[in-house]
């Protein structure tokens, strides 16, 4: 079964600093500790967390909502034939690792568009979507499958293309990565009708269902005329984070959202703590 969440869970991308590399026990602990919700298992650099720990998650995760992040290293749409299938393959084991965890769902970078037409890429994705989902039907691995919004021009997953993915299969839904539309518009989507325009499609496209099954990223950001330049924390971001969970608030979207700031605990709190005054 899908977890249902019944609210909205404020997550930590990777384990919070305080605990630095530390283990998953006290992370978790720190989570907890912070008045926080859940984490992200950041898999970006390779999908590595032993047996054990994945043990560990599964049996004492079930307080908290958590998710997992596929590899940067994804392409579905690469010009070598070996990389895309590289690329399905860790995509699946995302899943795997996500499903081994008790994970609510998992995220990636899907594909570049490598030069060539949005709708040839589009197919492209779609293909290799389905694949993927028919290994996890095959095995039985029930949790949402989710392409990112991208920050980068090169990069496919603006927000129509999320969308239009997720409304052809039934196990896919958006991962909207706000401080990635903010950035990859160069500085639109940043006032409350704007996100309140993002949160209305997805509720007319995909139906009210996908706000009350929602995964966001939030995330202080840097960006110049090719989009995403980096992450930085809130304070310094003109991310308008506060219409922004207004607007959350508004739609009575229900989920994760995660925060990807540098200072990650910290942001997450911030973002937390208002919401909950509102
Ligand atoms: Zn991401």
């Amino acid at each position: 079964m899908l977890k249902k969440p019944d609210k909205l869970y404020f997550l930590t991308a990777g384990m919070p600093t305080a605990t630095g590399k530390g283990s998953y026990p006290e992370a978790f602990d720190a989570l907890r500790n912070l008045d926080l919700d859940g984490m992200e298992f950041e898999f970006v650099h390779g999908i590595k967390i032993s047996q054990k720990s994945r043990s560990f998650a599964k049996e004492n995760g079930k307080d908290l909502l958590l998710t997992a992040h596929g590899p940067f290293y994804i392409n579905l749409n690469s010009k070598d034939e070996s990389t895309t299938e590289a690329s399905v393959q860790r995509i699946i084991d995302t899943a795997r690792v996500g499903s081994e965890i008790g994970a609510y769902s998992i995220t990636y970078h899907a594909a570049y568009y490598m030069g060539k037409d949005k709708e040839t890429v589009y197919q492209q994705v779609k293909t290799k979507t389905k694949e993927i989902l028919d290994v996890l039907e095959q095995e039985k691995i029930n949790l949402w499958i989710r392409p990112e919004t991208t920050g980068k021009a090169t990069q496919w997953g603006d927000f129509e293309e999320i969308i239009r993915l997720s409304k052809e299969f039934e196990q896919v839904l958006p991962c909207i990565d706000f401080s990635h539309i903010h950035a990859r518009t160069i500085g639109e989507y940043n006032t409350y009708d704007e996100f309140a325009h993002i949160l209305d499609r997805i509720g007319t496209e995909l139906g009210t269902f996908a706000l009350e099954n929602f995964h966001a990223h939030i995330a202080g950001i840097e960006y110049g005329d090719k989009g995403e330049r980096q992450h930085v924390i809130l304070k310094d971001s003109d991310l308008n984070y506060k219409e922004l969970l207004k607007a959350l608030k508004d739609f009575g979207v229900k989920g994760a959202v995660v925060c990807e700031s540098p200072n990650i605990e910290i942001d997450a709190q911030i973002l937390k703590e208002y919401y909950y005054s509102l």
